[in-house]
């Protein structure tokens, strides 16, 4: 990395509401993996009755039909207006499960309530009678261009979520069920959105991922040009082969 201090804001987004399955740790493993470049980087928390600080990251996790409906009665419109100002402006956006289907149109819950959603996604959500748990391995979408396409992770979700057609999946099915058990989709992209139905947490076990957030976001804030360097990821790619071994992947 050339000699320019770079620092990033991360905002967690409902960290007390709506953050299930260890979704927490993403937020470390960003942390973590900018401090060890020498990243400055300043975490910030928002949950339903704080503003949000205008940041590079936002992540939001997963959450029980009951706290999404809770956060989908009590999103201001001043929240949603700033939320998809950033959207627009390509800013870094990680969403598992729960989040993910609240920035679509709408989830159907398991009492068959229809829970608004934010509409920034052009998807739609309905529960299932069958709850889709499980270890889960991803191709991820060429897209990214990661180069390691393969991601692990555990879902568990009721939802079964249906893209529309102007939204690429995140990836495609080798293990699991992704977006609805049906199609072999799994998650969402739409501009600098990544959204999924991976717990675990997703991305401690996935490093290529996070460097793909971490450096996006540099890009975003810095322009091209800045190269992260690699970091030793011995252990995390233990981790993530010891998974794919024993799921005969
Ligand atoms: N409540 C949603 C569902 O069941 C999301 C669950 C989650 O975030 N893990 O599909």
């Amino acid at each position: 990395m050339n000699d320019k201090k770079i620092s990033l804001d991360i905002t967690f987004l409902f960290p007390n509401t709506m953050s299930t399955y260890g979704d927490s740790g993403n937020v470390l493993a960003l942390q973590k993996r900018c401090e060890w470049r020498d990243i400055e980087v300043k975490i910030h928390y928002s949950d339903i009755y704080d503003s949000i600080y205008p940041s590079n990251i936002y992540f939001w996790g997963g959450g029980q039909d009951k706290a999404q409906e809770v956060v989908s009665n009590n999103f201001s419109q001043k929240k949603l207006d700033f939320l998809i100002k950033e959207v627009e402006n390509n800013k870094v956006f990680l969403l598992i499960c729960g989040s993910y289907q609240l920035m679509g149109k709408y989830y159907i819950d398991s009492n068959n309530n229809k829970i608004e959603g934010l509409g920034i996604l052009d998807v739609y959500t309905q529960s299932s009678k069958k709850r889709m748990i499980g270890n889960t391995v991803i191709e991820t979408n060429t897209k990214l261009n990661l180069e390691i396409k393969k991601i692990v992770g555990f879902e568990n979700h009721s939802g079964q979520t249906f893209l529309g057609k102007s939204i690429e999946p995140f990836g495609y099915v080798k293990l699991g069920f992704g977006n609805n058990g049906l199609d072999k989709t799994e998650g969402a992209l739409y501009k600098n959105i990544i959204a999924c139905y991976q717990h675990g947490p997703l991305l401690p076990k996935n490093p290529q991922l996070t460097d793909y957030i971490i450096t996006k976001s540099i890009e975003n804030r810095y322009g091209s040009g800045i190269n992260i360097n690699k970091l030793d990821d011995t252990l995390e790619y233990a981790a993530y082969n010891a998974i794919l071994n024993r799921l005969k992947i």
